[in-house]
């Protein structure tokens, strides 16, 4: 029997970022393999020990990871390409590249900000199983005392990231034998995860979906199936999955409805637990919720894996008390998920959080227009006067240490704030007096001040709270500390003005204004569950259009508004697709419309697949936008035929420390310059240079200049 409570997954990068701290010490080489693993093991010794304490029935194993999951399943299955298999480490070969080896492909994990890569699956890869991992951590638990359900990643999520579900009949024979080696381990249950089903499906992929769970149930000795959905409703899969002999079947009930199907002969597992958000769960709700199943037995769980939300409350003694009282984080939730199994049976209802406090929310405020852009583009032209593919960068410079211990210091009180920012004033003037030798046309401050884009935001603005250890993983050892938006954003002051002003003050050139978009701050903030979203996003509008009214009042004749999460939000269904960019980009319209003709509006995306959303980006009405394109061989020129104002395609590959050559960049340009008129193109790197040093990104932005120069000499004169 499907235990009465169980989560899907847990937060791995440890409560004070252990794992964070023993991989860079690997990779820097101040520790052995060894030596990771052990702290790997405690990490997961601590998890098991925790969730048990709590009260919780089903425990997951093998949700850990060193690095990420879907690497894992590629590894768990043999796929690990040939380049990489002599190399010292070749798991960390395909995580983070070599010398002489690019790394896998990264992107997002569906609509979150947890970062997957990408297995590389041809027709002549070999299928392999090799068990070590799950198996190991299965055994790891039983001695110490628990036992665990295995998760995995199913067979038609994992060849769906990868294109290849072709090849679902090989794969399908790890699996079958995969189950076999855990029955006779004794594994009662392992846990399928299959996300990528509650996305749009072809009848071809749920012909694949139902192919794979009879096979796998048709499997001779197998443990019980259980197969998890998540990130929103299994619609058409559920029928389809509900026809296989898998016995239980996980459903994501926050974001998702109610199931239609009756299921009965299934177990559900209920995921009325919220892993995407920080809120107490309301109690009433996920009872009546659990009620209404029909199903043979039902399960509480969480609605996904709570690897996106931060370890524990308890961790955040500086919270205003009455905030606090409304959160949860992953602790909080397990012992949420606990008290509700035990509701469910009979017991008494869990308390109910206090109630949020009413927002005043503005709704959809239109944007007044601004010119048309050859107006604006004429303006702009006579009061900036650059000349043809002018250079630039994104925004970021290298962040030094000294600059982060000079933040933590203040933080712990030691360090004065006057001379913090003589620090940053410091800095700010290096990057400046930088950038003037090397050439460039518009100039940055370098965001010296800056923790985070959105972090530096949330501080600034009412309505933000900010956490002290609330870290979410990003990607392998990166992780962020989302802000929580929990009530009514103002801004109380001008946050960008002083350090942008103080640029211009030191230069002739024209300085850029940086900014963050509404909805990059409220996609990468945890935001009430109670409100709508599109509400919040033009309340956080109304903020940054206050800030690009002040940075034009101050003289700064570009404001650079960024827009890297408009990707992420996009429902993952079509059909709510067309919806949300139309209230996304007028959001963004609400906050930079308020500029005059003559003040230039940049944007910047960070992705290489931004051709799927090519008519929301040229909606978003920026005269000049800057995207990568180095990195993934500029394949977006393809697409940019139409686009119909300023575009910047990356020349300089900023993800890798490689310093590309002039005649490198000058070739990028040339493709930019065969897809577009001249008069439009920008020369600038991929994305921000926070994470180069000072040394690669001087001897890169030297040769993008040069081949700037020299394309520019080719140009007919005017
Ligand atoms: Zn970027």
């Amino acid at each position: 029997m499907f235990p009465a409570s169980t989560v899907l997954g847990y937060p791995r990068i440890g409560p004070r970022r252990e794992l964070k701290r023993a991989l860079e010490s690997y990779w820097d080489g101040r520790s052995t393999r060894a030596e990771l693993e052990r702290a790997g093991a405690g990490l997961r010794a601590r998890t098991w020990r925790r969730l048990a304490e709590l009260g919780l029935e089903g425990l997951p194993s093998n949700t850990f990871s060193l690095y990420d999951h879907v690497l894992d399943t590629a590894v768990l299955l043999g796929a690990v390409p040939e380049r990489y298999r002599e190399a010292a480490d070749p798991y960390f070969a395909m995580a983070r590249g070599t010398q002489g080896l690019a790394p896998l492909r990264m992107t997002k994990w569906f609509d979150t900000n947890y970062h997957h890569l990408v297995p590389e699956i041809g027709p002549d890869t070999v299928f392999k199983l090799d068990a070590a991992k799950p198996l190991g951590e299965v055994r790891e638990a039983r001695a110490l005392g628990y036992d665990t359900r295995p998760v995995l990643l199913g067979p038609v999520t994992f060849l769906l990231l990868a294109s290849a579900l072709d090849r679902l009949d090989d794969v399908l024979g790890c699996y079958e034998e995969l189950l076999g080696e855990l029955a006779a381990e004794g594994v009662a249950w392992v846990q399928l995860d299959e996300p990528a089903l509650v996305a749009d499906r072809t009848p071809e992929e749920l012909a694949a979906v139902r192919a794979a769970y009879d096979r796998l149930g048709g499997a001779r000795a197998r443990p019980g199936l259980f197969v998890a959905s998540y990130f929103g409703d299994l619609g058409e899969a559920l029928p389809v999955l509900a026809a296989t002999p898998v016995e239980a079947i996980g459903l994501d009930l926050v974001r998702g409805g109610l199931p239609a199907a009756d299921l009965t002969g299934k177990t559900v597992v209920a995921g009325v637990v919220s892993g995407r958000d920080v809120w107490r769960t309301p109690p009433e709700r996920a009872l009546a919720t659990l009620a209404a199943i029909r199903a043979d037995r039902v399960a509480v769980s969480t609605s996904c894996s709570l690897l996106h939300v931060p370890y524990d409350v308890d961790a955040e003694p500086e919270l205003d008390p009455a905030l606090r009282a409304r959160l949860a984080f992953a602790e909080q939730k397990v012992a949420e998920v606990v008290a509700l199994a035990g509701a469910l049976a009979g017991g008494g209802l869990p308390a109910s959080a206090p109630a949020a406090p009413s927002v005043a929310l503005p709704g959809p405020v239109p944007a007044e227009g601004r010119s048309p852009y050859p107006v604006r583009a004429a303006a702009q032209a006579a009061h900036l006067g650059l000349p043809p593919l002018p250079t630039t960068t994104i925004g970021s410079f290298p962040q030094t240490g000294e600059l982060r211990a000079a933040r933590a210091a203040v933080a712990a009180g030691t360090l004065a704030p006057e001379e913090y920012d003589r620090r940053v004033e410091a800095e700010i003037e290096r990057v400046i007096r930088l950038q003037e030798r090397l050439g460039l046309d518009v100039l940055v401050h370098g965001e010296p001040e800056r923790n985070d884009m959105v972090q530096y935001f949330a501080e600034h603005l009412d309505g933000f709270a900010v956490t002290r250890n609330g870290w979410v993983q990003s990607y392998g050892s990166r992780c962020t500390r989302p802000p929580i938006l929990h009530g009514d954003v103002r801004r109380p002051e001008p946050i960008t003005v002083r350090w942008a002003s103080y640029a211009r003050s030191l230069t002739d050139k024209p300085v850029k204004g940086m900014l963050t978009g509404p909805v990059t701050i409220v996609a990468w903030s945890f935001r009430r569950d109670d409100l709508p979203l599109r509400d919040v996003v033009f309340q956080v509008a109304e903020a940054v259009r206050a800030e690009v009214a002040d940075l034009e009042a101050a003289g700064v004749p570009i404001v650079q508004v960024d827009e890297p999460a408009l990707r992420e939000l996009l429902p993952l269904r079509r059909a709510a697709q067309e919806e949300y960019l139309e209230w996304a980009v007028a959001a963004y319209r609400r906050a930079t419309s308020g500029a005059g003709d003559r003040t230039q509006i940049h944007t910047h995306l960070c992705y290489s697949d931004a051709d799927q959303i090519l008519a929301a980006i040229d909606g978003l009405d920026a005269d000049v936008t800057t995207i990568e394109s180095a990195r993934s061989g500029a394949r977006i020129l393809g697409a940019v035929a139409g686009f119909g104002r300023g575009l910047g395609p990356g020349v300089y590959d900023i993800h890798s420390p490689r310093v590309p050559s002039a005649e490198e960049v000058e070739e990028l340009l040339r493709r930019a310059l065969r897809a577009l008129p001249a008069g439009r193109v920008w020369v600038n790197p991929d994305c921000g240079l926070k994470t180069r040093t000072y040394e690669q990104v001087e001897a890169a932005l030297a040769n993008v200049v040069t081949a700037a120069r020299r394309l520019r000499a080719e140009l007919p004169r005017p």
